[in-house]
């Protein structure tokens, strides 16, 4: 089964940015834009795993959170992956990694690697994928594309608390992944 740990996000952000997207998608261009209903942060990307190995990563998820205070993220930044000249992903993210956050996912990189799971050889950067760049773009047009996110996101409110970490099951699909929530696992209260 194909799974990832990330971080879900309240329904005033899921719809804030599905504000944004509207407002992206009368451009002319080849992006696909997440669904707001799967819009959200990933920790670790756990890729195929057996399901007989889901009880040892939902104990290794536990034991982190259990150790870990619940957080505030402030999203303030969009970005591109990998970068302006070759972009494939638009996200939003922010710049004030808190540090809780920092130590979650290298905890998880760290503890599911001695289960085996490959490690993610990027270091981590807290984003929330909004658009996948299916051709790519003319950079005059993803500098606009950028710079109306950051309009549309000026004098926002996008601090969110972040209480829990969510396991989930994505299936792929012809229509894009499904997510499924396969566990939950609170952080410590603060
Ligand atoms: P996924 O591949 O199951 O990935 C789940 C999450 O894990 C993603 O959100 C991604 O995080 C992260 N991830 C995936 N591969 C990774 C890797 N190699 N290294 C690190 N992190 C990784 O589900 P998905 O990415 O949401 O969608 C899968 C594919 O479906 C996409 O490539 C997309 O092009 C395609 N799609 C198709 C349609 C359609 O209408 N046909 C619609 C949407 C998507 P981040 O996103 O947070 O980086």
């Amino acid at each position: 089964m194909r799974a990832f740990i990330a971080i879900e996000l309240p329904v005033e952000i899921k719809n804030s940015l599905s504000r944004i997207q509207e407002k992206l998608k009368i451009e002319p261009l080849k992006i696909n834009w997440v669904k707001p209903q799967n819009l959200h942060l990933t920790l670790k990307f756990l890729g195929d795993i057996p399901p007989k190995q889901l009880n040892e990563i939902k104990q290794i998820i536990s034991g982190i959170t259990r150790i870990t205070s619940g957080f505030e993220i402030k999203l303030n930044t969009p970005g591109v992956f990998p970068d302006m000249a070759a972009a494939r992903i638009i996200w939003i993210g922010t710049d004030q990694l808190p540090l809780e956050l920092k130590q979650l996912a290298e905890q998880l990189e760290i503890k599911l690697a001695v289960s085996g799971i490959p490690r993610q050889e990027k270091t981590f950067s807290a984003h929330i994928t909004i658009g996948r760049i299916k051709s790519l773009l003319l950079l005059s047009d993803l500098e606009k594309v950028i710079d109306k996110i950051k309009t549309a996101a000026a004098g926002l409110n996008w601090g969110f608390d972040c209480k829990k970490v969510t396991l989930f099951e994505s299936t792929l699909g012809p229509g894009g992944p499904a997510y499924t929530v396969l566990d939950q696992f609170n952080l410590k209260i603060a």
